[in-house]
């Protein structure tokens, strides 16, 4: 460790159009999660430096508010091509600080150029309203503000495309931004920034910090500069930010905890079910917020989907994101590998029997591999079934009537997506009707996308990123009124 603590990179903060060190030189040490060793320590700021990134924000606002949604555009569409250009250098610097294979590591890196190419082009959409009136001579109209100053913070998931959802509609839009990424991977978007400064963002418009996170979520909190939040994470620490915003009548977009349900009706084929299903499931080791963690398969085809969901789930090649073919890597971090160990055991205390998996990746030395687990039997009350599990861990329950799945489907606090397989139509939208979920993935793995609404209903959030409302998360509206001289 002390020959990769020499040799490590230094990576810095970005505050008011220059790259900073932290005010004392504090570093945070940035580990692999596949072997465990140094990586690279990153600048680790305090909340005065926190402060003046949202002083620069305020003070480049108007300016860049002043630009044309057109010339902001072109900024933000160079950012997308030079991330394109760099794919394979951002995706490497991913996976080593996430641990995701290479592959979905540049499919992350696609999608968050994507991201920010279609909101440089939807901010020219930022359209109001021309209102008839009631009154003779008057004439009533809305027109578009940006929401101000943003405090972004992002979890280690998604290191990228979580913060691409908020930088790239706040600043389409005439908004900036100071971005806190999370500890475990602060370093791929020191990337994103480094194609953003390429692109032409001017200083102060696009600022990243790094620091304690209570820190940073409380200035963010109380200085009266930063006017809106957006935040991605846990709703424990969701509920903490909605409950500080409330002094300021701050807004808010959270995007928060998910236990999505995976409902696999009898009339298609169970193999391809299992296959949707093991792909959506382990994708990122199951460290997903839309992650399907809760399956419930028709007792008429039970047998044959758990057959094929186990028989593809071994057959998953685990190993380091860097090596080719590795299809599923390391958890994040050792606490990680902690809780899924403490699920597993608590649901086999309750009856559940382990049918793959159910323990660390032993052939490892180092890394903090979990191997991806398939579970029958689980008691309804089984903590893998009642907490988001954010694990690769695949809990199979079974259902006979479709309004009684529905219910159960329904019975968390979570309402972020849910999957549903079946060639039948009817059913299909009989589920998209009944289910509480702001996602809803009809035999599709992986629905997210730049342009359509992602979100979640009860505690799993509030507002929507991407698509025209995660544009409109960014602005407010004003009612302009004109009374017009009698003539
Ligand atoms: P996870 O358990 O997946 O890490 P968290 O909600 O704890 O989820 O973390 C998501 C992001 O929120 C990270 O960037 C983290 O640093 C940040 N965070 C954690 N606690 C706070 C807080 N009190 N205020 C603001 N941000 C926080």
């Amino acid at each position: 460790m002390s020959t990769a603590t020499a040799t490590a990179t230094q990576k810095r903060m970005y505050i008011d159009g220059k790259w900073c060190e932290a005010d004392d030189g504090r570093t945070l040490r940035v580990i692999n999660p596949a072997t465990e060793e140094l990586i690279a320590e990153m600048a680790y700021g305090n909340r005065a430096m926190v402060r003046r990134a949202l002083e620069a924000a305020q003070k480049a606002m108007p300016t860049w508010m002043k630009l044309t949604s057109w010339d902001r555009a072109k900024i933000l569409k160079k950012t997308a091509d030079l991330m394109r250009e760099r794919a394979d250098v951002i995706a490497r610097t991913m996976t080593t600080e996430q641990g995701k294979p290479l592959a979905e590591a540049k499919g992350e890196v696609i999608h968050s150029a994507d991201t920010f190419e279609w909101f440089a082009e939807e901010g020219k959409r930022a359209y109001g309203q021309v209102i008839p009136q009631r009154e003779q001579g008057k004439r009533h109209v809305t027109i578009k503000h940006p929401v101000g100053v943003v405090g972004a913070i992002s979890p280690w998931n998604f290191p990228i495309l979580l913060q691409a959802r908020k930088i790239a509609p706040a600043l389409a839009v005439g908004c900036t931004i100071v971005c806190k990424p999370a500890e475990q991977t602060p370093l791929s978007l020191v990337h994103v920034f480094e194609c953003l400064v390429e692109a032409g963002v001017p200083a102060g418009v696009a600022n990243l910090v790094l620091g304690p996170a209570q820190e940073v979520g409380d200035e963010f909190l109380e200085n009266p500069i930063c006017r809106k939040i957006s935040f991605t994470g846990s709703t424990e620490v969701g509920k903490h930010l909605m409950r500080g915003a409330a002094d300021q009548v701050k807004r808010l977009s959270l995007e928060l905890g998910g236990h999505a349900p995976f409902i696999v009706f009898p009339d298609a084929d169970p193999e391809v079910g299992a296959k949707i299903a093991v792909m959506g499931k382990f994708r990122n080791n199951g460290q997903v917020c839309i992650s399907p963690s809760r399956f419930f398969v028709h007792k008429d085809v039970e047998k044959k989907f758990t057959e094929a969901a186990v028989e593809f789930t071994r057959a998953l090649k685990q190993g380091n994101g860097l090596d080719a073919g590795t299809e599923i890597g390391p958890m994040i971090d050792k606490r990680a590998l902690d809780k899924t160990s403490g699920l597993i055991d608590d649901a086999r205390k309750q009856g559940a029997s382990v049918l793959t998996g159910g323990k660390r990746g032993e052939r490892f030395a180092k890394g903090h591999f979990f191997e991806p687990t398939v579970l029958k039997q689980v008691p309804a009350n089984a903590k893998v079934l009642t907490e988001e599990p954010f694990a690769p861990v695949m809990p199979l329950l079974d259902f006979s009537n479709v309004d009684d799945v529905i219910r159960v489907a329904n019975s968390t606090r979570y309402g972020l997506a849910a999957y549903v397989f079946t060639n039948d139509l009817t059913t299909a939208w009989k589920m998209a009707d009944g289910l509480e979920a702001g996602i809803i993935a009809i035999n599709d793995p992986v629905p997210a996308t730049p342009q359509c609404p992602f979100g979640g209903m009860k505690e799993s959030g509030m507002g929507r990123e991407c698509g025209h409302e995660g544009l409109e998360a960014y602005l407010e509206t004003k009612f302009v009124s004109m009374k017009l001289r009698d003539s």
